[in-house]
């Protein structure tokens, strides 16, 4: 059966003006679509445009050029009332759980802001931030209390709780996990995974490295300086990564088996990321490729099908 497509991004574009007529390329023409129902890992180190995608393609941001479509509709171009309605559909979990509560409400408050925002749950308003409570293992007692008297695995749940209160079928999760202790990382991505299941949701996940959206990504995405440069099935991306930026990512992670480890060869990536505000020409990864071929310094790579339902934009595949 033909999986549906619950959001497509098309040729996004996110440029920020930076003052002396400089502009910052922080998404350069980036496509993909995500299935209903599946989890899209998106990687890549700080700076690549990763988390510049997630907030344009939920609304924080309005795109410079590109279409955003959220179950057949055009996000950017629906009316402000029906835009509402999709954008109620979209919701976001963020990093910092501390930083994207207000300390000066307590949870009831925190969960409830988006329902009466949405007019949603009018008359047992109380009896839905208890249930979403106790759905992401918190308990009713935690009602009245504020973000600070909480762990950050806790407050973490709250901001879950918070997103899930208004029904939503999308989620974007940007990097929820790289603030906490990794003996609490698990147990977010655990509970993330099961209230997928449960509601039936769809994720974007961000994360800056491999390791982190291994466990809970259907397919992975890679970003690299606001480009996409390589996206399949997770498993096919760790057995056999295409771009030589994937094959670097995946190279630094370590392995659990002590002879797969002694044996692992790191591809050390040579200098910094270059600025997103003069990106190199041709492949926007060349500085840093040692693998680089004269046409990379002047022609854009294409992205392509390199392989059954793998995608990668580099020229060795040409
Ligand atoms: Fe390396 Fe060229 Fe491929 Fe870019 S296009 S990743 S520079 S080989």
């Amino acid at each position: 059966m033909q999986k549906k497509k619950l959001i497509q991004v098309k040729n996004l574009k996110k440029y920020f003006s930076i003052g002396n007529g400089q502009t910052l390329k922080a998404v350069d023409d980036v496509s993909f679509d995500i299935y209903q129902g599946e989890t899209l890992g998106l990687v890549g180190e700080s700076g690549c445009g990763k988390s510049t995608t997630g907030r344009t393609v939920i609304g924080l941001y309005q795109p410079t050029a590109g279409e955003i479509i959220l179950d057949g509709q055009n996000v950017h171009k629906s009316s402000p009332a029906d835009r509402r309605k999709l954008t109620s559909k979209m919701q976001m979990i963020f990093q910092d759980p501390y930083a994207s509560l207000n300390p000066r409400m307590n949870v009831t408050e925190i969960i409830s802001e988006g329902m009466a925002l949405n007019g949603l749950y009018k008359n047992n308003r109380m009896k839905r931030v208890i249930e979403l409570l106790e759905m992401v293992g918190l308990h009713k007692e935690h009602a009245n209390r504020f973000p600070h008297e909480f762990s950050g695995g806790q407050r973490q749940r709250i901001g879950i709780a918070r997103a899930l209160a208004v029904n939503p079928d999308f989620i974007i999760a940007d990097e929820p996990i790289s603030a906490l202790d990794v003996s609490v990382q698990a147990q977010v991505v655990n509970l993330m995974k099961n209230l997928q299941r449960e509601q039936k949701l769809t994720y974007l996940f961000i994360a800056h490295d491999l390791a982190m959206v291994k466990h809970i990504s259907d397919r992975i995405g890679v970003m690299y300086l606001g480009n996409l440069v390589e996206m399949t099935a997770s498993e096919k991306l760790y057995e056999s990564p295409k771009h030589p930026y994937t094959q670097a990512l995946l190279s630094a992670i370590p392995m659990p088996d002590p002879d797969l480890e002694q044996n692992r060869e790191r591809i050390i990536l040579e200098g910094d990321v270059p600025s997103p505000v003069n990106p190199p020409s041709g492949c926007v990864f060349r500085t840093r490729c040692s693998v680089a071929k004269e046409v990379c310094a002047h022609v854009k790579p294409a992205w392509k099908e390199v392989a059954p339902s793998h995608f990668a934009a580099c020229h060795l595949y040409e």
